[in-house]
C-alpha cells in the first residue's frame, strides 16, 4: 500500500496495553489509565491485523506500555504471526520479564525483539525507571540474546546517561547487539524534562569525534547508522532530524484508535467501528498519511507505545 507521497506503508505498531511496570521520568506512563474495558481484545486485535495485512502491512511490532506484562500476549503473537501476508512480527519490550518467559516468547514463533535500556548502573537504573532492576534487565539480555536478534534502545539524556555513551558501545559489541541511541522526544507530560535533558545527534556524534574517528555509513529507515571503533551503531533523530521522507508506519493505540504520525491525532477508532468491509475506508485514510510530523498532538506514550 503506498500513501500520496508513494511511501510504502508496510509496518503496523500495536500497543496491547498502557500499563507498564516501570515508571520512566521521560514517558507518561504515571499518566491517565485506560479503563480495561476500552482496551483491544486479543480478538479484536487478531481481526484488526487479518484486515491490515489485506492492506499491505507485512510487518507488527507489539508494543506498550509494557507488553510481556498483558496476560497470555505471547499467544497472540503466535496468533499474529500465522496471519497471511505477516512476514515479521517483533516485540519491544522493558526486558524486565524476559528471562522468566523467555520459554514462551520463544514458542510464539518470534525472531527478533527491541530492548530499551537507558544505563548500565543500578543506581541510575533506578532514578530513570523507579524499579530497581538493572540486574533482571541484563539477565534477560543474557538469556535472549542466545536465541534471538535484539536491538537494544538507549534514549539518551543530558543530565542522566550521556556519559555512557561509550560504555554502551562497548556493552553491545560484546554481547552482539545492535546498539540504537534515540534522541529522547517531547511527550505528554515531559516537557520540562525533555527541554533540560534534550541532546541532539550530533552533539553525541561530536563527543565520540574526540576519543576515535566517526564515520558515517548510511540511513536505513528512522535510523542513521555510524562507524566507530570497529563497530555499527544506530542513530534514531526523531527530533533534530525527523525521517518523515521514510515513514512506512502505522500506529494502533491501546484503545484501538489508529494514527497516521505519533504526534497526529487519532483518525479512527477501530474498536468502536463495524469493521466488516473496513478496507476501503481504510485505504483512503492511509493514503491521505500527512508528508511530514504536524505536531498537533503531545502523544501519550504509553498509550500509543514508542
Ligand atoms: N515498555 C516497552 C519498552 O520499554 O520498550 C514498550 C513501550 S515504550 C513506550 C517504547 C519505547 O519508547 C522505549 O524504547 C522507550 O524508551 C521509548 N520512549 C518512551 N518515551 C520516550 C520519549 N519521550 N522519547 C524517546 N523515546 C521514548
Amino acid at each position: 500500500m503506498r500513501d500520496r507521497f508513494g511511501r510504502k506503508i508496510d509496518t503496523l505498531r500495536i500497543s496491547v496495553t498502557d500499563r507498564c511496570n516501570f515508571g520512566c521520568l521521560y514517558c507518561s506512563g504515571a499518566f491517565n489509565k485506560v479503563r480495561k474495558e476500552e482496551i483491544l481484545s486479543f480478538e479484536e486485535i487478531i481481526e484488526i491485523v487479518k484486515i491490515f495485512s489485506n492492506l499491505g502491512i507485512e510487518k507488527i511490532k507489539i508494543t506498550g506500555g509494557e507488553p510481556l506484562i498483558r496476560k497470555n500476549i505471547t499467544y497472540l503473537i503466535g496468533k499474529i504471526s500465522k496471519i497471511k501476508g505477516i512476514s515479521d512480527v517483533s516485540l519491544t519490550t522493558n526486558g524486565f520479564y524476559l528471562s522468566e518467559k523467555m520459554d514462551e516468547i520463544l514458542n510464539s514463533g518470534i525472531k527478533r525483539i527491541n530492548i530499551s535500556l537507558d544505563t548500565l548502573k543500578r543506581d541510575r537504573f533506578k532514578i530513570i525507571t523507579g524499579i530497581d532492576g538493572l540486574y533482571r534487565v541484563l539477565e534477560g539480555i543474557d538469556i535472549s540474546r542466545k536465541y534471538l536478534k535484539i536491538k537494544l534502545n538507549v534514549v539518551l539524556m543530558k543530565n542522566l546517561n550521556l556519559d555512557e555513551i561509550f560504555d554502551f558501545i562497548e556493552f553491545s559489541k560484546e554481547r552482539d547487539l545492535i546498539l540504537r541511541f534515540i534522541e529522547i522526544m517531547p511527550v505528554y507530560k515531559n516537557l520540562n524534562f525533555w527541554k533540560n535533558n534534550f541532546v541532539s545527534y550530533k552533539e553525541v556524534i561530536e563527543r565520540l569525534g574526540n576519543l576515535k574517528e566517526v564515520r558515517f555509513l548510511s540511513e536505513k529507515g528512522n535510523t542513521k547508522y555510524f562507524l566507530f571503533d570497529d563497530f555499527v551503531f544506530g542513530f534514531i533523530t526523531s527530533v533534530s532530524e525527523p525521517f518523515c521522507y521514510n515513514c512506512n508506519k502505522l500506529r494502533i493505540d491501546a484503545r484501538g484508535n489508529l494514527f497516521l504520525c505519533l504526534y497526529g491525532r487519532p483518525v479512527l477508532n477501530l474498536k468502536m467501528i463495524e469493521r466488516k468491509g473496513i478496507e476501503k475506508t481504510l485505504e483512503k485514510i492511509i493514503y491521505l498519511k500527512p508528508k511530514k510530523r504536524e505536531n498537533l498532538n503531545l502523544p501519550l506514550m504509553n498509550v500509543v507505545g514508542g
